[in-house]
């Protein structure tokens, strides 16, 4: 709408453009003492094995308990969260919280899992991202071969020269590193050569259709089969069916993470999971994966 179409019209606008910005400050606020007041919670979603069926890793994936909002999900408040810069508070707080929480499960004498946690490029980016991770580290006590910490292709394509550096910084704490959503970002595959990144994690819109849609199917194929000659291991985000569980088997797929083995759910009820040695039943039939 123009200014210039008249009273009416600019009251409107005013009016419309003050309440989003209203509702943004108000959430931006809100979100800033969520952190005091421990409003973000984790939810955990199991990563299984493709070899064996068993649970090896899980994702951390932020919530936030909003005290009129309800439960929100992270889209919902991520975007907000990079904008304003909380994402860095915010990200800090997913990473520590995950981090002592895998201790907790390893003090317990639980199945040892990897906890992937998501860094968004602006997390990525700042500064002291590595010193941070090394005090986590150090504070929780885990052993850095069990955090796997999830970048995107964003984060690669922002600055190559650093994307290396601080990706060696990383890999020097002895962490795993993934590249989240892979094949949705417009990022040179050259830094898959250059780079310390030992996993990739197929995007869920490749592996939605992997079943129907010879493209997607042609991509998720390519993706392993890339991976494995680059030595790296491969993931697939998003698995729903049976039918995709075993696309992914037979072409050698190593990992998968989905709604068709669990939702990401509360610390308890993945904790019963690792109680009980759940594991993912491997479908008879299906060809066991091989790596090339
Ligand atoms: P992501 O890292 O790609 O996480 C996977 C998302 O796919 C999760 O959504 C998960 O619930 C969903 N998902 C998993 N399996 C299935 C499935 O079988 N079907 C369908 N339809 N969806 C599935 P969620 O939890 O809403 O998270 C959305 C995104 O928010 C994440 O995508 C990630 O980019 C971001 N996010 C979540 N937690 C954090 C965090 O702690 N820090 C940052 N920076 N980003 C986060
Ligand atoms: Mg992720
Ligand atoms: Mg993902
Ligand atoms: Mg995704």
């Amino acid at each position: 709408r123009v200014k210039a179409a008249g009273g009416g019209n600019f009251r409107f606008y005013a009016a419309e453009m003050n309440a989003s910005s209203l509702d943004r400050l108000d959430m931006t606020n809100d979100l800033r003492r969520a952190l005091e007041r421990d409003e973000l919670v984790l939810y955990y979603q199991p990563q299984l094995s493709l070899r064996n069926g068993d649970i090896i890793g899980c994702e951390a994936l932020v919530r936030w308990r909003h005290p009129r909002r309800g439960l929100l999900p992270p889209g919902q408040f991520i975007p907000l969260a990079e904008d304003t810069g909380l994402i860095v508070a915010v990200g800090e707080w997913v990473l520590r919280s995950a981090c002592l929480q895998n201790k907790a499960w390893q003090n317990a004498g639980l199945p040892i899992v990897t906890m992937s946690v998501n860094v968004s490029a602006h997390q990525f980016a700042s500064k002291n991202l590595v010193e941070r991770v090394a005090a986590i580290l150090q504070e929780s006590r885990i052993d850095p071969n069990t955090l796997e910490l999830e970048l995107t292709e964003s984060a690669v394509m922002s600055d190559a020269d650093e994307f290396v550096q601080a990706t060696d910084s990383l890999k020097g704490l002895h962490i795993s590193l993934a590249i989240d959503d892979f094949g949705t970002g417009f990022s040179s595959l050259s830094y898959l050569k250059r780079f310390a990144i030992d996993r990739l994690k197929i995007d869920i819109s490749f592996v939605r259709d992997i079943t129907q849609d010879p493209n997607s199917a042609s991509i998720a194929q390519a993706i392993i089969s890339m991976a494995h000659s680059l030595k790296l291991s491969v993931i697939a985000e998003g698995v729903e069916t049976e039918a995709q569980l075993n696309f992914l088997r037979k072409r050698g797929c190593d990992d998968i993470q989905g709604f068709y083995f669990s939702k990401p759910v509360p610390a308890a009820e993945f904790e019963q999971m690792l109680r009980e040695r759940r594991q993912l039943v491997l479908p008879p039939g299906a060809e066991l994966p091989e790596r090339t």
